[in-house]
């Protein structure tokens, strides 16, 4: 495969942006080599400097449940733009934006938007000291929810002990009030409420992680969570950035019927364009600035363009039910992968709900936490990685992360998939 005009622009951007790239995944780091350079995308397919085509498994790490270019997008994107880029003033079409999320999304009663998913999860958790008067947060390690501060941290060694640092540049004072417990273990919740109950503000979660790849809520865990941040007079905030219109229209807490008292979005509701929001019942939401005393503010929050492509994508969504089809699809997909995989002897385990899934290499029969997770075989999946890549086959270059499929991934699409996991399980096997 020919990559040498994506060399060229990785040597010439990283001349001039950290590691070349505007965020780390995309470095490539833990596959190795170089990523190749994306000229343009049209519905499954990307399409990169060299002229190379690929299957997008990745979806611009999920905002694109609908693929590249899909027209209705394009259009609302074009006429938006012929409008006006921003203009620092209420449009009526942030108001449609927002009007949908509350008639989609069960708990939200009021919503705020601002312009990515870090922002979305720092305000909801200023709003959930407010509101409680409470200052700890407790996290769970594996499930990422931005770059703010208090929340750069992995788990120390104890259950519900304070936690590390993950980044430089955090001061210890930061993170001494993040909490950070295994995903999906209640006793550890408990735990950490028998410790410092008094002072928790808020659990944050993603309800589905899908930051150390695809894992699933065991059952009963989410329900749990609700019950014992209710019982303590605490916030329950759903993380759905990425599992928002994905998992279902209503996001994940739809499909398990647990009902947060504050979620934070991202990613599908702005079609492809940056945006965030965070919105929950109306007591709390009130709380917000200017109706409240909990400031927040943005210069570009609820952008124009962005609304428009977030609604366009929404009144798709809203139109046509596109989720069977895909749960459908990715269960043919993973279903197929684990018999390629057992027939070649290769030990995986799959994950998958909706149209998100994660293949991990392990000889263990469940995965279910970060520390399951970060016991898998990192040299297979570099090695099932660079022979997908060969394929034309465009997985997250990471072992963490969720793969997605978007409306446009059509049988044909996974059937081709298909015969060539066929290959690449025959190529880890020699
Ligand atoms: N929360 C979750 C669950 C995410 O997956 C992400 C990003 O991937 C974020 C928050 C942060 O969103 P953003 O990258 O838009 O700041």
């Amino acid at each position: 495969m020919n990559k040498d005009i994506s060399k060229e622009l990785f040597e010439k951007a990283q001349r001039y942006i950290p590691g070349g790239v505007n965020s780390p995944v995309r470095a490539w780091n833990a596959v190795g080599g170089y990523p190749p350079f994306i000229k343009r995308g049209e519905g499954a397919y990307i399409y990169d400097e060299d002229g190379n085509c690929f299957v997008d498994y990745f979806s611009s790490w999920g905002p694109l449940i609908l693929g590249h270019c899909h027209r209705d997008v394009v259009q609302a994107a074009m006429s938006a733009i012929e409008k006006g880029t921003s203009f620092g003033a209420p449009t009526e079409i942030e108001v449609k934006l927002c009007e949908t999320i509350v008639r989609t999304v069960p708990s939200i009663e009021m919503v705020r938007l601002v312009n990515s998913g870090t922002e979305a999860v720092m305000s909801a958790i200023r709003l959930a000291r407010a509101f409680t008067g409470k200052k700890k947060i407790v996290k769970f390690e594996g499930c990422y929810h931005g770059h703010w501060d208090p929340l750069l941290v992995k788990a120390g060694s104890g259950l519900a002990t304070a936690n590390i640092r993950s980044s430089a540049g955090v001061p210890e004072e930061i993170v001494k009030d993040t909490v950070v417990i295994p995903y999906n273990c209640t006793s550890a919740v408990q735990q950490a409420f028998d410790r410092y109950g008094d002072d928790i503000a808020c659990v944050i979660v993603e309800p589905v992680a899908g930051n150390m790849g695809t894992v699933l809520p065991v059952d009963g865990f989410l329900q749990s969570l609700r019950e014992i941040t209710k019982d303590n007079n605490s916030l329950l905030i759903f993380d759905e950035v990425i599992t928002g219109y994905r998992i279902s229209l209503g996001g994940a807490q739809e499909r398990f019927k647990v009902f947060p008292d504050i979620t934070c979005l991202g990613k599908i509701i702005g079609g492809g364009l940056p945006v965030g929001a965070y919105g929950g019942r109306r007591e709390i939401m009130e709380k917000v600035s200017p109706l409240g005393d909990v400031y927040q503010a943005g210069t570009l929050s609820g952008n124009p363009l962005a609304c428009a492509c977030g609604v366009a994508t929404l009144e798709v969504l809203l139109r046509n039910n596109i989720y069977d089809e895909m749960e459908e699809r990715t269960k043919k997909l993973c279903n197929a992968i684990e018999e390629i995989a057992l027939s070649k002897g290769i030990k995986i385990v799959i994950n998958k709900i909706a149209s998100m899934f994660t293949i991990f290499f392990t000889e263990g029969k469940r995965v279910e936490n970060y520390e399951t997770v970060s016991k898998c075989n990192g040299e297979m999946f570099r090695k099932f990685f660079s022979l997908s890549f060969e394929q034309g086959l465009y997985f997250p270059p990471s072992p963490y992360e969720t793969s997605f499929l978007s409306a446009a991934h059509n049988d044909d699409i996974i059937d081709k998939t298909i015969s060539s996991m066929e290959k690449i399980f025959k190529g880890l096997k020699s």
